[in-house]
């Protein structure tokens, strides 16, 4: 639909994140920004029936670069390490295409479209090939391109930490979404000294830096003793070095490296300890965690924590991760998953995870994830159902719902035919 500068939407119910539900309510945007919610429209006015508007909602983690996979790598439960030399073959495959054909681009762009279509205009992206200006391959994307670091010999130290300080140096004096960010990938692919460097490069330039870390007990055994699957995967590879990883390692020794940043995420954390989700949640203004629910479920986890984190302070946000571990981009329908699996969760808590919290793990929370006044207009609209519930969050997490349409700085993004 096309709009003029000022408009009003009405909705079945609005959903402020910071506030309570609005029944039969009204949201006011004025040249791309929100100017008031309530029951007083103002501007050209259209109501949008039954819908609920919420912020657009922010995948904080993802891989856009798997997403040309018709179906996950592997299969579900697949062991962990299994499915990491899958990815491997995957890639070098990838890699060995003819020239000419950029299926990382193709991959990028078709990922922005599919996750517009789950509700998301931002997200935290990982790329293993650093984005240059004018690309325009991020045109349509905000939020933080996060540089993958990816090398576990000690040799490679300075020219990796180059690589990532010309990343850094490049793109921030562009100023412009996405913003820049680094990712020393996993602990099983990154030594320590590296990691320590990376984190010291972001602290200097305010980056904000993104890890995998906890995400299996292989990961574990790896850190804490130098052996198991890890270690026969990285024998085959021929990628381990003794010493690199100093015996007695667990993820804390990480978590406090990352905590030196003005701004990390730790990907997953599926096996962080007491202790160290402890140590997240004190640190939870400059340190968060990100769930990626299907496709922990697609690993055949243990239990995500998510109930102990939130009551522990972690700021957590939610992430798909890539069409390697889950079928599809569609945050909605993480969210259904999530209120589906953790009913010891609030609803609110829940819609957190993938608005506020989210926009706080991105350091966008001044201008994204509520609705409210002065906020960016980015909206993510769903349908409910018009049956009257007493608590409209139940109409939300129906999963018959779907994404009708969402907005960018007030401008609809999707479905593109209407704009
Ligand atoms: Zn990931």
């Amino acid at each position: 639909m096309a709009l003029s500068p000022t408009y009003s939407l009405h909705a079945r119910y609005l959903f402020p994140i910071d506030l309570p539900p609005i029944r039969d309510g009204w949201i006011t945007v004025s040249h791309g920004r929100i100017v008031s919610l309530g029951h007083e429209p103002t501007g050209e006015r259209r109501d949008l029936g039954d819908v609920a508007i919420l912020p657009a909602f922010i995948n904080a983690h993802t891989h856009l670069e798997f997403s040309n996979l018709a179906q996950p790598l592997g299969r579900p439960g697949t062991p962990f390490t299994e499915w990491i030399r899958e990815v491997v073959r995957w890639r070098r495959a990838a890699i060995e295409q003819p020239a000419g054909t950029d299926w990382r681009a193709d991959a990028i762009r078709k990922g922005i479209e599919e996750s517009l279509r789950g509700g998301v205009v931002s997200l935290g992206e990982i790329a293993t090939l650093p984005q240059t200006e004018g690309d325009g391959r991020y045109d349509a994307m905000q939020g933080v391109s996060f540089l993958e670091v990816l090398g576990l010999a000690d040799e490679r130290h300075d020219e990796l930490l180059s690589a990532a300080k010309a990343y850094l140096a490049t793109w921030h004096s562009s100023g412009r979404h996405p913003l820049a960010g680094l990712s020393p990938h996993a602990p099983y692919t990154v030594g320590p000294r590296l990691v320590s460097s990376i984190a010291a490069l972001a602290a200097e330039a305010l980056a904000p830096v993104a890890m995998h870390l906890a995400e299996t007990r292989e990961e574990l055994e790896l850190l804490r003793a130098g052996t198991g699957p890890f270690r026969e995967l990285l024998d085959d590879l021929g990628a381990w070095q003794t010493g690199v990883i100093p015996l007695g390692s667990t993820p804390l020794d990480y978590l406090r490296l990352l905590a030196n940043t003005d701004r990390s995420l730790i990907i997953h954390g599926n096996y962080l300890s007491h202790e160290e989700i402890e140590f997240a949640g004190r640190q939870h203004d400059r340190m968060s965690v990100i769930y990626c629910p299907r496709t922990h479920a697609y690993f055949a986890h243990d239990r995500y924590p998510l109930a102990e984190m939130l009551a522990r302070d972690v700021n957590v946000a939610l992430g798909t991760d890539s069409r390697a571990s889950n079928p599809d981009l569609n945050m909605l329908s993480e969210l259904h998953f999530v209120a589906e699996h953790h009913q010891d969760v609030s609803p609110e808590a829940i819609l957190r995870l993938a608005t506020s919290n989210a926009a706080k793990a991105l350091g966008m929370g001044e201008t994204h994830g509520t609705l409210a006044s002065g906020k960016r207009a980015d909206l993510a609209v769903v349908s409910v159902a018009a049956d009257r519930s007493p608590d409209p969050h139940e109409l939300l997490f129906d999963t018959r719902q779907t994404v009708r349409f969402v907005f960018r700085g007030g401008r609809q993004l999707f479905p593109a035919s209407d704009c």
